[in-house]
């Protein structure tokens, strides 16, 4: 089954699960994924019908995330469900905290993949940015992720003025020693960064590292349906650049449908107010082509985040 377009000829390839709300840290960050905050969560069955539908439209990629998907009790279970419709790739985003424990089980699970958020490798740092203090466990918790044979484990770095900015360098040395893949993402406005100024005053562009970055490139590849980020390879590494979301740019590579943790469609990561009920017409025991109805809609309410 060919993906199904938008009214802008966008392909819908991937689908992004906030599959709770919940996280066992506290980044100052956090944008908790564009996604409003809900005391529901749909089951491991209702995820399955929901990827089962996806599957039927011509998805063919299923990102798990949260919240923190591994504070799910039934994440394996989760997994395990989808993994049984054929998916091309099912990867997860996670904090790492709970990777030493799921590692081995997620794989046999069938999961491909996972992004580990980890901003730094500095435990006084990283116990400013999580309010935690986990990075040794996080750091078991990326090995045994990649000896289980997640591949690739990418790291998701947040680059703060101030904070990281300084730790490009060892953390590249980090994810190339162990075969990971190093993911440097600008910091963007959220509801926390708004409260105290934070984004203002720990805002870091990207563009002169990226400027760096190609000098010492010995290849740079543009990802098409990825909203053209570019990878760069270098001595034997790999680094990608996430840059912000609010831009035509991504808006017109964007392949990709969201669902909420109540079981919503989220047509757009930038707005809420064009969200499509799905998991209550699940719970009536609507059928598949009732369901597929609800997906249409999604697609069809997906308008760029600055169009009325
Ligand atoms: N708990 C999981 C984790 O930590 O990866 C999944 C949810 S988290 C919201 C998903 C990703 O969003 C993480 O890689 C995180 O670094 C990134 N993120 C969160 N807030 C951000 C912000 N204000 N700017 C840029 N990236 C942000």
């Amino acid at each position: 089954m060919k993906p199904i377009k938008d009214q802008y000829q966008r392909p819908i390839i991937s689908l992004r699960i906030t599959i709770t709300n919940l996280c066992n840290v506290n980044c100052i960050y956090c944008h908790h994924d564009g996604m409003e905050y809900s005391k529901d969560e749909m089951t491991s069955d209702e995820i399955y019908e929901i990827c089962k539908i996806a599957k039927n439209i011509g998805v063919k990629k299923i990102r798990l995330s949260g919240g923190e998907p591994l504070v799910r009790k039934d994440i394996v279970e989760i997994v395990e469900k989808i993994s049984t419709l054929g998916f091309k790739d099912i990867s997860l985003t996670t904090n790492g905290v709970l990777l030493e424990k799921y590692s081995e089980d997620l794989k046999k699970a069938g999961l491909h993949r996972i992004n580990v958020s980890l901003d730094t490798l500095n435990p006084e740092t990283y116990k400013f940015i999580t309010k935690k203090d986990y990075l040794e466990k996080v750091k078991r918790g990326l090995i045994k992720a990649v000896d289980a044979g997640l591949y690739p484990v990418k790291i998701n770095m947040v680059l703060m003025k101030g904070i990281n900015e300084d730790e490009v360098e060892e953390m590249f040395e980090f994810t190339k020693k162990h075969g990971m893949i190093l993911q440097l993402i600008e910091l963007v406005d959220s509801e926390n960064c708004e409260d105290d100024k934070f984004s203002e005053e720990y805002h870091y562009s990207l563009e002169p590292l990226e400027d760096e970055l190609a000098e010492k490139a010995d290849e740079v590849v543009t990802r098409e349906f990825m909203q053209s980020r570019k990878k760069y390879y270098i001595d034997g590494g790999e680094i990608e650049v996430v840059k912000p979301m609010d831009n035509t740019e991504f808006c017109k590579n964007c392949t990709r449908l969201r669902i909420t943790p109540d079981g919503k469609i989220k047509p757009c990561l930038l707005r809420n107010d064009n969200l499509v009920d799905l998991v209550s017409y699940i719970r009536n025991g609507d059928g598949e082509d009732q369901l597929k109805e609800r997906f249409l809609i999604g697609i069809n309410n997906r308008k760029p985040f600055n169009m009325e």
